[in-house]
């Protein structure tokens, strides 16, 4: 059987901060299939971040297993690892910090080539310009500098240098979060194309609902560290589970306007609790409309409650309708 093309398995990570221990990721299962797009939601804070960074292996998780195709990445050296850097990319949040000011946009597309020791000069120039034309920019940027260019130009060129690998797999972390809204649903159908043509696996992590809501295959939704519920998309839009993804949804009513119109959640209350020192129990409890004394006590576990669709709450036990309606 091919394996997962990434494959978290209890995957924590924690920092020591002047604050104290920040448990950033705990406890954190994942599997991403090839050619699949996982959402990735939650509020800032909530360990999206790292777990991009632990797939990108730039930093090491505490315990637990990251595979990529097979490969583990704790153990990966020679061959494997220079393989997993190539089939691994990621674009960033802001295109404008994530690209060399001083270089051109064709030196700064050629650079990942350099890097891999791959073609020769005239080669390398033939596949910037012909990528460039792929994420939909002009040949004539290659000769422009960052400087020059709108922040959606910036965007597909951080896309296009993500591309030259040919990668397996794009990690996208607030990607289309600094864009203005019309530029910002071209970079995300200009993604849904590339991921056509190239096959590529996507872990797409934004706070945005809707954003993720128009692109991911499966969803996991974090809070303070854990993943609190986890289904393919259509599932958890028509029959969210968890109170915390209830609360997300009526906080974004473009997300999911019939939910915000029958008001199954309240808006969120409160802030989301310091990762250096969460609530004990269900980190949600002092948020949670529906918290039972057992939630400051226990971590629920994040168990399939129908099939494919698993969440952590001790009120989403045996049938999903046990989880009653709020507000
Ligand atoms: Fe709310 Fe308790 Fe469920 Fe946590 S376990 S989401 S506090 S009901
Ligand atoms: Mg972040």
């Amino acid at each position: 059987m091919t394996p997962p093309l990434l494959d978290l398995h209890r995957v924590t990570c924690g920092f020591v901060t002047a604050r104290g221990v920040v448990r950033a990721v705990e406890e954190v299962s994942l599997r991403l299939h090839h050619g699949e797009t996982l959402g990735l939601v939650g509020e800032s804070g909530c360990g999206k971040s790292t777990l991009a960074r632990l797939a990108m292996r730039l930093i090491a998780p505490g315990s637990g297993s990251i595979r990529f195709d097979g490969i583990d990445l704790a153990t990966a050296r020679g061959e494997d690892l220079r393989r997993y850097r190539a089939a691994v990319q990621m674009v960033f949040q802001d295109p404008y910090a994530a690209l060399n000011p001083r270089e051109t946009i064709g030196t700064i597309l050629e650079q990942p080539l350099i890097v891999h020791r791959r073609g020769g000069r005239s080669a390398r120039r033939a596949e910037a310009l012909a990528m460039l034309a792929r994420v939909g920019l002009r040949p004539e940027l290659a000769t422009r500098y960052p400087s020059e260019l709108s922040g959606g130009q910036r965007q597909r060129v951080g896309i296009a240098r993500a591309l030259m690998l040919q990668p397996r797999m794009l990690v996208c972390d607030e990607a289309v979060s600094a864009l203005d809204v019309s530029v910002r649903s071209q970079v995300l159908n200009l993604l849904l194309r590339l991921r056509a043509d190239h096959g590529l696996g996507m872990l797409f992590i934004s706070h945005d609902l809707s954003v993720v809501r128009h692109l991911a295959d499966r969803v996991a939704v974090m809070y303070l560290g854990r993943i609190v519920e986890f289904a393919p998309r259509d599932m958890l839009w028509q029959a969210p589970l968890h109170p915390y993804t209830r609360a997300l949804m009526a906080a974004t009513p473009l997300a999911n306007p019939a939910a915000a119109r029958s008001r199954v959640a309240p808006p969120l209350p409160g802030e989301v609790p310091s990762p250096l020192d969460p609530p004990p129990g269900c980190h949600f409890h002092p948020r949670c409309p529906l918290a039972i004394p057992r939630c400051r006590q226990e971590t629920p576990d994040l168990h399939e409650a129908t099939s494919g669709h698993s969440v952590a709450c001790h009120l989403a036990g045996e049938s999903p309708c046990a989880l009653p309606m709020v507000g």
